[in-house]
């Protein structure tokens, strides 16, 4: 298959591309990893009018931390995100998360910005940047804004960006030390987008469980924070009885669709047993952190 005919736009730089933005109109959009955008436009889901290729734009392909943030550049590969011993430290559920993305060669190519934009409701990453409370920080011409990631994904395939506006970094806060986290997924085959998946930070204290985020992928039309679930964690025993708590929750909470993957009832079902399994790991790890 091909796709239908597109302008084609090479950028030098992060300011060649904005200002191709700026200039190519509604229907312009940014080339990464391509991993999603030329599949969809070879079966004709979309139909740019121009391609703006960032691949040789190496500002935007960077790993940076200090104490208190991590920045990863918007064209950093999955697989260079993944193999980041810098993430590994400040923000070890990304990392944790990456691993369950697609498969190595797609990993490859696919880029961490191109992966939040392309929003996929079924993606592993929406759903850590929600999890640890992430800002993207989103450039175009002449100007920059700093998003939090709640207010960044909107819908299926959507965020709050504007046409001529590109992601380029996402930051993270560095996690607080003793904070435990985990990514459990369920997929139909390894590599396959996830039936259900929940991204998981928590923080204990004289095991007392003080901050919980537990949020959600494959439910619905983006990645959510799951608040019942959170509030039958915080303020409890770091036991199994809380874990078990947490996870009947977030059964009664998630509303998923019904596809023919698998039935809502099916992936409810499965929220439970991740949920109740990813908070005992992520309290397990927090013994260990802390
Ligand atoms: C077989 C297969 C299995 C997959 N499984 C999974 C999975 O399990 N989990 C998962 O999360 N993903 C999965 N993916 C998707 C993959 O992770 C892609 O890499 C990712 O979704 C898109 O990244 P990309 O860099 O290739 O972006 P592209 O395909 O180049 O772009 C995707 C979209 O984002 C826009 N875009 C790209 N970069 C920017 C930017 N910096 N600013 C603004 N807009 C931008 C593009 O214009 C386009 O609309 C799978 C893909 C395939 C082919």
């Amino acid at each position: 298959m091909k796709p239908p005919p597109f302008r084609y736009v090479r950028a030098g730089s992060l300011e060649d591309a904005l200002s191709a933005l700026a200039s190519e109109g509604d229907e312009a959009r940014l080339l990464a990893g391509g991993q999603s955008l030329i599949a969809m436009m070879n079966l004709r889901l979309v139909r740019p009018s121009a391609l703006v290729d960032v691949n040789g734009v190496s500002e935007l392909d960077y790993i940076r931390s200090d104490d208190a943030t991590l920045t990863v550049g918007a064209l950093t590969r999955l697989s260079a995100a993944e193999a980041s011993q810098e993430i590994a430290g400040a923000c070890p559920l990304m990392s944790e998360a990456i691993g369950h993305i697609a498969h190595r060669p797609i990993r490859n190519r696919g880029t961490v910005g191109g992966n939040l934009a392309h929003a996929d409701p079924s993606s592993e990453l929406p759903a850590v940047a929600l999890a640890v409370d992430a800002q993207m920080v989103v450039q175009k011409y002449g100007a920059v804004r700093r998003v939090a990631a709640d207010d960044f994904f909107v819908g299926a395939l959507t965020t709050s960006m504007a046409p001529d506006e590109a992601l380029t970094a996402i930051e993270v806060p560095r996690a607080p030390g003793g904070q435990g986290w985990s990514f459990m997924e369920v997929s139909p085959r390894k590599g396959d987008y996830a039936l259900v998946g929940v991204a998981v930070t928590l923080s204990v204290e004289d095991d007392r469980c003080t901050a919980c985020r537990v949020v959600y992928t494959g439910n619905g039309d983006r990645a959510r924070r799951i608040p019942e679930a959170e509030s039958a964690v915080v303020g409890e025993a770091a036991g199994a009885s809380t874990f078990a708590a947490a996870g009947d929750a977030a059964g009664r909470h998630i509303e998923p669709n019904s596809d023919l993957h698998a039935s809502g009832q099916y992936r409810r079902d499965i929220a439970a047993a991740l949920t109740r399994r990813a908070v005992a790991q992520a309290a397990a790890r927090c013994a260990q952190e802390g």
